[in-house]
């Protein structure tokens, strides 16, 4: 390791060292280091258990969603009731185009390990009981103060900060960057215990007069409990198996045993948002930059996007390969899609906490007329499952005339692997039913570009994942560009190859990106003739 890195990381929780992943298998040189001396392994707390679908098919990048697969639990969806009666379900499993189209669930504790072990398989080494203590100079030209367990006091000029020290976070604190509260103050009362008696297989949402309460299946027919209780003090000590059992009877109508508890908690978090995740070379990503509503279960999956986000920027501009200004996208786009979620989430919370029997009503109205009409499997499960991050100019139409095809610029491509990890790639497509001279028009297509670019010909994509691309890129003969994060920065028709050609130029330095990476590009040349549908996409 060197003393001073290319990037300092600020706490290697789950969004710091999935950052840190992302560099380091892009060859950037960094440190990661966090206050805690050491990690007690025996202890069974956990805070995020939901990875949802759009963030297992970004960290496959880092190449861990496979293993948090195997070690987590799948669940198709989500259900809501009011009152104890079913409003409808929310189906991930009805998600046409991911390859992850259920809701995993994992204790946090666990996720983390997944990382840890992808990090150092990397090569990577978390410099543990080193905490940041002040970041002073310009922000341009970072300097920053470590203090070692030991006492010792190490200064550090890193090339750029990352900030993923938690809601806390000293790094955004230093930087003088406002963090915004939200006024939403709920107490939750949480917890992991066996649950016995008739239950869903999915997650469930319980809504009642006295509150809400959620149950998600964990691993060997463990629940995660948690529910919105009355501010509590210390001296209330933990929750009760009791108590979350009488919540549960009141609240879920369900004749159902809590078994001895794992552990359970009471925490009642500060919600905010970061002014700003950029500030000259310093940047802030997950809980430093925004904490969320628990309600939605989204907190971690929010910072997971943020790695995904910064990690190929910043990379592609410490290589000299990316013009610095894609570093403000990743502070315009992430603090936008932050805010979204925190909206969404708050409002979550909100839905679930009515009181009133008009309130109730009508809140169970509007689902039951969602679910009718088809709006909560186009709106809601999207929005869950983080696959409508979209990047682009801001939709205006109402959502209820959206039409999701083709994918419009900032949205997300149904494609995982086929694309360059480190750079855009231009994707070839010959509309639904390719001309008997695609293979010449493609070659003269791809001749426009410079070497360097990374190129895929979508020809001989087999039948039903030519479907679910013909839903993306439409029915006719086009060109594409894809961000590594599998968002989509421009489509064309074909006759309009030019403006591709130009994109790419403004996008890219390319003096310095030819000859890079040839073996990366040959190795996902031929993704389109394995497998299933699913493998294909993926
Ligand atoms: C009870 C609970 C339930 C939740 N459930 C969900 C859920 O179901 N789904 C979901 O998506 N999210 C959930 N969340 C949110 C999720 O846990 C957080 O969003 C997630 O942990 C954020 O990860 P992070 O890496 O940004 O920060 P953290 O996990 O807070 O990690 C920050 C790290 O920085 C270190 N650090 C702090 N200060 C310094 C310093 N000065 N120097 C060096 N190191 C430092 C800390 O030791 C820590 O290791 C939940 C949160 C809570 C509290």
């Amino acid at each position: 390791m060197l003393r001073d890195p290319q990037v300092l990381i600020v706490g290697a929780g789950p969004v710091g060292v999935a950052l840190a992943c992302e560099l380091l298998q892009q060859g950037i040189s960094l440190r990661i280091v966090d206050k805690v001396e050491r990690l007690d392994d025996t202890d069974p707390h956990s805070r995020g258990i939901l990875i949802w679908p759009r963030s297992l098919e970004v960290l496959r990048r880092i190449q861990v969603s496979d293993r948090l697969v195997a070690r987590g639990h799948r669940t198709a969806g989500v259900n809501y009731y009011s009152g104890g009666r079913l409003l409808g379900p929310a189906r991930l499993d009805r998600i046409p185009d991911t390859p992850y189209p259920f809701l995993l669930t994992l204790p946090q504790r666990e996720t983390e390990k997944v990382l840890r072990e992808r990090f150092t398989e990397l090569g990577g080494h978390v410099e543990r009981g080193v905490a940041m203590e002040e970041l002073s100079g310009d922000p341009d030209a970072p300097v920053v103060a470590l203090r070692h367990s030991d006492g010792r006091r190490e200064v550090v000029t890193p090339g750029w900060v990352i900030g993923a020290d938690g809601p806390a976070s000293v790094v955004r604190d230093q930087l003088g960057i406002r963090f915004d509260g939200d006024p939403i103050d709920v107490t939750y009362a949480i917890g992991d215990a066996p649950v016995t008696g008739r239950l869903a297989r999915n997650a469930q949402y319980y809504y009642s007069r006295h509150g809400v309460i959620a149950l998600v299946p964990l691993r060997d027919g463990h629940y995660r409990i948690a529910a919105n209780v009355p501010h509590r003090t210390e001296a209330d000590g933990p929750p009760s198996r009791e108590y979350l059992q009488s919540l549960l009877a009141k609240r879920a109508c369900r004749e159902v045993t809590v078994g001895e508890p794992d552990w359970t908690r009471s925490f009642r978090p500060r919600l905010g948002m970061a002014e700003n995740f950029r500030k000259g070379r310093c940047f802030l990503a997950g809980d430093a930059a925004h904490v969320v509503s628990p309600a939605g279960g989204q907190g971690l999956n929010v910072g997971f996007l943020d790695a995904a986000s910064l990690g190929w920027r910043l990379a592609g501009v410490i290589r000299g390969e990316l013009p610095e200004r894609v570093l403000d996208e990743y502070d315009h786009e992430r603090r936008s899609a932050a805010a979204r979620m925190s909206r969404t989430s708050a409002a979550q919370a909100r839905f679930g906490l009515q009181r009133r029997r008009t309130r109730i009503a009508v809140r169970d109205m509007l689902f039951v007329v969602g679910r009718m009409t088809g709006l909560v499997q186009r709106v809601l499960v999207p929005l869950l499952s983080q696959t409508d991050v979209t990047y682009g100019e801001q939709i205006t139409e109402p959502f209820i005339w959206r039409h999701p095809s083709p994918v419009r610029p900032g949205q997300r491509l149904p494609m995982f692997a086929s694309l360059d990890l480190a750079t855009y790639t231009v994707l070839l497509w010959p509309g639904r039913r390719p001309s008997a001279d695609w293979a010449l028009v493609q070659a003269e297509l791809a001749r426009q570009f410079p070497d360097h670019v990374g190129i895929r010909d979508l020809a001989s994509v087999p039948g039903p994942t030519q479907a679910i691309l013909c839903r993306a890129l439409g029915r006719r003969p086009a060109v594409a560009v894809a961000r590594p994060d599998g968002h989509l920065s421009l489509l064309v028709p074909v006759e309009r190859v030019d403006r591709a050609v130009s994109f790419i130029g403004s996008a890219t330095v390319s003096s310095n990106i030819a000859g890079i990476r040839s073996d990366t590009l040959s190795r996902r040349s031929d993704i389109y003739h394995r497998g299933s549908t699913m493998e294909n996409l993926r």
